[in-house]
């Protein structure tokens, strides 16, 4: 347990805070409740990226920040209570400090709830978090950063490192695993050498985990922007051969079909940063597509083959293990059906059903991926029917058209590159859907 922690000075301008998350702590800490900004938007600060949610850690009890915020706080969770505190359209989580690790419940849905009533002290807190880069606490009031874990070094070395213990840690709630690939992917980190070794350890456990959050954890992944790296550290950490087998098999049959997928993701990544984060059927169908290509295409006569079918086939296992709902698997198959008809048409086959599909636009950003990396065969048809498409007035893509990036909120993103809004929006979606559980 540490003594006390390092306090230093926030390095960062007190202008990226956004102003209602410090009027909520400012306003706890006049009642006198030591309350902190916590978590993702600490270490996000430090890194110089935007962070799009700030959440607040206190000693106040859920029912004591009721009462200091009335209308405006609402309780949610039934075992560890967490309130919502409103500050105009945006909603803030504030949580009581935690209690230590090994009193949190590793079968919780969050994987970061304790039992009920252990709360805890700052410092105990800070010890519960997964990677030190998270256990940071900021005080926007006086501007300095608190610092239990030894965060603040990993972050300038840009290092993840749990804190305790890798394998301990992992034990406790081996999601964590897929947490430190992400945050080493999608920021650009080095993972610390013990978390390699635990991981390769304990990521069989992935699957005791509840499924939800395994697949949630997955899809963040993908959703990074990042995502030729991430899977790339989930193949090296032998992790990708425990969650998504199905891949990995695949792509230990077949030698060339792994720098395919990795041309592949980065394309994928290229589409995340430029438009936000697809639907997640759409995420799926594009993820996995380069591995029910090859397999169509081990067929004497593509075309003769029921290209929907190969891909239910594919994808069936890994969709049933991973709770997929049922649109998933139809979206691929129906993406499938569709790009076998516009790249081996039939006779007398009916375009203007091709152009009602929904999966149309899946299709054409399957084929201009594609095309874009390289593949002339396919040039022809995509052409056509991307023209084709425009001339109809219907979406040749998954995603709206792109607004242009206007005045102060443009060019944040276009410094945060990668870590798009848009994730943060999903993550937050995510977060609330979690909850709600
Ligand atoms: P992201 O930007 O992906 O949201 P984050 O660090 O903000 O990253 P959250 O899932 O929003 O991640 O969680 C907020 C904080 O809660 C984390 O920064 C970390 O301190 C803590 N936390 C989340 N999940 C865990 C976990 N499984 N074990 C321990 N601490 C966790
Ligand atoms: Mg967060």
């Amino acid at each position: 347990m540490p003594l006390g922690p390092t306090t230093s000075d926030a390095p960062f301008d007190k202008g990226s805070i956004d102003p209602d998350a410090a009027e909520i702590v400012s306003r706890l800490q006049r009642e006198g409740f030591e309350t902190y900004l916590v978590g993702g938007c600490v270490r996000d600060l430090l890194l110089d990226l935007s962070p799009k949610d700030f959440d607040i850690a206190t000693t106040a009890s859920p029912e004591e920040c009721k009462h200091v915020f009335g209308r405006r706080c609402r309780l949610i969770g039934r075992r560890f209570k967490l309130a919502h505190v409103r500050a105009g359209r945006e909603i803030f989580e504030v949580a009581t400090f935690r209690g230590r690790p090994e009193d949190q419940d590793a079968d919780d849905e969050s994987g970061f709830v304790v039992r009920a009533n252990t709360y805890g002290s700052p410092a105990e807190d800070a010890i519960s978090r997964d990677f030190t880069i998270n256990g940071l606490f900021y005080d926007p009031i006086a501007h300095v950063i608190h610092d239990f874990v030894d965060g603040r070094e990993d972050v300038n070395n840009r290092l993840v490192r749990t804190i305790g213990d890798a394998e301990q840690r992992f034990r406790e709630d081996p999601v964590r695993i897929l947490r430190a690939i992400k945050f080493a992917g999608r920021i650009g980190l080095d993972l610390d050498p013990p978390i390699v070794v635990a991981a390769e350890e304990v990521a069989q456990h992935i699957h005791d985990c509840p499924v939800a959050r395994v697949t949630e954890e997955l899809f963040r992944l993908v959703e990074t922007g990042h995502s030729r790296r991430t899977m790339s550290l989930m193949r090296d950490l032998g992790v990708l051969a425990i969650v998504l087998p199905e891949i990995q098999e695949a792509l230990e049959v077949d030698e060339g079909l792994w720098a395919d997928w990795e041309a592949w993701l980065g394309q994928l990544d290229r589409q995340v940063r430029a438009h936000g984060v697809l639907p997640r059927e759409s995420t799926f169908a594009l993820l996995i597509w380069p591995i029910v290509w090859r397999r169509i295409m081990t067929y004497e006569e593509p075309g003769q083959v029921d290209w929907g079918g190969v891909a239910f086939e594919t994808i069936l296992p890994g969709a049933l293990r991973m709770s997929l709902p049922v649109r998933h698997r139809h979206m691929l198959k129906s993406t499938a059906n569709i790009l076998r008809r516009i790249l081996y048409p039939r006779k007398r086959q009916k375009k203007r059903s091709i152009l009602r599909s929904p999966a149309l636009p899946m299709a054409l950003s399957v084929l201009r991926m594609r095309f874009i990396l390289g593949d002339l065969e396919v040039a022809e048809a995509y052409e056509n029917w991307a023209l084709m498409l425009e001339r109809e007035n219907v979406r040749a893509a998954p995603y709206p058209p792109r607004k242009p990036a206007a005045g102060r909120e443009g060019a944040r993103e276009g410094r945060r590159g990668s870590d798009s809004d848009n994730e943060q929006r999903g993550k937050r979606r995510s977060r609330r859907r979690r909850r709600k559980d």
